[in-house]
């Protein structure tokens, strides 16, 4: 078995993983790589010839593992793509959403290749879709390869990856959370029998403090929330649609029942509000706290969301006194969150409260990092704006703590690690900690692009 790494560079870009064994490939997650546009935004899938994917397998619906999958679909026509039902539904729903993204920013930005594909392609493409519940085996088609699926904790349907072929096993984390949500639970990985471990290494450049408790990063949120209330000025927490848009819903509906903050008016985006639509659609039918509960009924603080077509965009009010969890959660150019900022940041009784991951070159690092009354360009387009409003983080991430993924490698004691899903300098972080813990019993190998890496 062999694997290569399609991603085009080293970091959180368009993540896809090829594994071969004689004849066979599979193919696994086509994202897109958020931080480019055009055809720099797919992976390269260079090394995998047309029509020669025996399988493809999805982790989860977020863009940077799900993005491509069109592209890679139009390459393997006759290729069944795996993956959990609710990763199915809600990428379809995120893949519609991009092909409008992409409609817009072709004019916009001139990008001629925009669309790289259709609505009418994607409603095709659904036959080809397989569904696999999570802990059940499954056989990839002509191949004597199984695999199998089991809940990562990230958000809805996320799954990481067992591959077994000839008596080797491989184990892809995907996106993971080993710590509970607020809706998703925690991770639920297999521990024995694993030769080789696919590790995410997103947050390896973050230290956590030692006093770290989620219950007490939900209260200093709270604490914001309540003085810019006191202070008559909003909160405007930057979200992705997909996953934190449902999480700080349900946090801010506990956080009123809990009497820690005041009943204010929450608003979400125009996408988020469709994902939401399929959180409550699964709400008894996934492994989640919360089961039964429906965030659009049951969240008595939401606006009700006004139901619109076409691209998620819409001109939202600014009202006082009001939260508003808007996507994109690194506040992307273009994105609704990005638009309100502009809007929002010069105002001093206003308060931004960043509660997931930023990547560096996006819009929301700068805002994350700037200092209090710095001017600072959301958008090219756009006038500089000082930040005036109160500028906070929160450890609220969908991604495991980098201590959490080291444990887990510790315990597992593969043969060989290879890590991806992050920059260089949070990769060191885990070369060194393996190399004190397990020493040479295991490679630890980071994979460049497209290098053929032999794993059993
Ligand atoms: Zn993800
Ligand atoms: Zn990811």
């Amino acid at each position: 078995m062999r694997f290569r790494n399609l991603t085009r560079r080293l970091d959180i870009g368009a993540n896809s993983y090829l594994f071969e064994s004689g004849k066979h490939r599979v193919l696994v997650d086509a994202g897109m790589d958020p931080k480019e546009t055009g055809l720099k935004a797919l992976p390269d899938m260079g090394p995998l010839p047309h029509r020669a994917a025996n399988a493809i397998l999805v982790s989860h619906a977020h863009h940077d593992h799900i993005g491509a999958l069109p592209v890679a679909q139009r390459a393997h026509p006759d290729t069944d793509v795996f993956m959990t039902e609710p990763t199915g539904e809600v990428g379809t729903a995120m893949l519609h959403n991009s092909v409008n993204v992409m409609t817009s920013q072709r004019e916009e930005k001139a990008i001629t290749e925009y669309p790289l594909f259709t609505h009418r392609e994607l409603d095709e493409n659904r036959a080809r879709y397989v569904y696999r519940d999570l802990d059940r085996p499954f056989e990839l088609p002509d191949t004597d390869i199984t695999a199998s699926f089991h809940d990562a904790g990230h958000i809805i349907g996320s799954a990481g990856i067992t591959i077994r072929q000839n008596g080797g096993t491989l184990f892809y984390t995907g996106d993971v959370n080993f710590e509970p949500q607020t809706i998703a639970r925690a991770a639920d990985f297999p521990v024995d029998g694993i030769d080789v471990l696919v590790i995410e290494t997103t947050r390896g450049n973050y230290q956590r403090p030692a006093d770290y408790s989620r219950k007490a990063e939900k209260e200093r949120l709270a604490a914001l929330i309540r003085e810019t209330h006191e202070a008559n000025g909003s909160v405007l927490i930057p979200v992705f649609a997909l996953g934190k848009t449902q999480e700080v819903m349900l946090m801010m509906h506990e956080l009123h029942e809990e009497g820690l903050i005041p009943e204010m008016p929450l608003h979400i985006g125009g996408l988020g509000t469709k994902i939401t639509v399929l959180y409550d659609h699964y709400t008894d039918r996934t492994r989640r706290n919360y089961a039964g509960f429906r965030l659009l009924e049951d969240v008595e603080m939401l606006v009700p969301p006004r139901r619109k077509k076409g691209p998620a965009r819409r001109h939202i009010e600014y009202e006082p006194r009001a939260i508003y969890a808007l996507s994109s959660g690194m506040m992307t150019e273009g994105t609704t969150s990005n638009q309100f900022a502009a809007r929002f940041i010069d105002n001093a009784r206003n308060a931004v409260a960043f509660v997931g991951y930023t990547d560096v070159e996006t819009p929301g690092y700068r805002l994350r990092n700037a200092r209090p009354g710095e001017k600072i360009r959301l958008a090219p387009d756009q006038h500089e704006v000082p930040v005036n409003a109160r500028v906070a983080s929160f450890d609220l991430s969908a991604h495991a703590s980098r201590e959490a993924i080291a444990e887990y490698v510790e315990k597992v004691r593969p043969k060989k690690v290879l890590m991806v899903h992050g920059e260089p300098p949070a990769q060191d972080w885990f070369a060194a900690r393996f190399a004190e813990t397990l020493g040479r019993e295991t490679e630890v190998i980071r994979p460049e692009p497209h290098m053929a890496i032999d794993l059993w």
